[in-house]
């Protein structure tokens, strides 16, 4: 049994092993109608208990990227490719990826962002349909065909990529920055400069 109320899941079974694995279903957060949509992968423990995407350590890197770029969270949107915790904070499988499809493809429709965002490997892929070297690609944007309208998506690597390696830190960054210059919100180069 499935029951959504706009881009939210309220329900939802399809995935035995994430029913077992999870406290509840994590939806999107943020702005219905932001011009900046997030995507990341599937809900970790924090997430799961908290019922917010992108809460955790991950959270607070994307946060201060977004700060940096003049932008705050409440003026974006973020939601994930899956909305159940997996076990053992795993991959989400193909099949789960699948089940979840058509709740991202509704709330991209109903968001209608000017650029999306993909929050490491898996987003990158499912939303291109293609193999994504993300750490190569971060900061491109490629135009896309998704659910029959064009949307425009800038790859990035996932937050905590750079928790793993602080090399990434800078590219993580400037991703950020420029998905935020694309889309003509916040104020890169003042909010640094604010911070001397
Ligand atoms: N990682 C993700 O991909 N999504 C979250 O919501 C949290 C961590």
């Amino acid at each position: 049994m499935v029951e959504t109320e706009g881009p939210d899941v309220c329900a939802c079974e399809q995935c035995p092993a994430l029913v077992e694995s999870r406290s509840r279903i994590v939806n999107g957060t943020g702005r219905a109608d932001a011009a900046l949509l997030f995507v990341g992968e599937a809900p970790g423990a924090n997430e799961d208990d908290q019922g917010e995407p992108f809460v955790g350590r991950s959270g607070s890197v994307l946060d201060d990227a977004l700060r940096d770029a003049g932008l705050a969270r409440a003026d974006v949107r973020v939601t994930n490719c899956v909305r159940c915790r997996p076990p053992e904070n795993r991959d989400p499988h193909a099949a789960e990826l699948d089940n979840c499809a058509g709740f991202l493809e509704r709330e991209i429709e109903a968001v209608d962002p000017d650029l999306i965002v993909t929050l490491g490997k898996v987003p990158g892929e499912r939303l291109l349909d293609r193999s994504v070297a993300v750490t190569k690609e971060t900061g491109s944007v490629v135009d896309v065909r998704l659910g029959g309208s064009p949307q425009r998506v800038l790859l990035c690597l996932h937050p905590a990529a750079t928790l793993y390696d602080r090399s990434q830190r800078g590219a993580f960054e400037d991703a950020i920055t420029r998905a935020a210059d694309l889309v003509g919100a916040g104020s890169g180069d003042q909010a640094r400069l604010g911070d001397y």
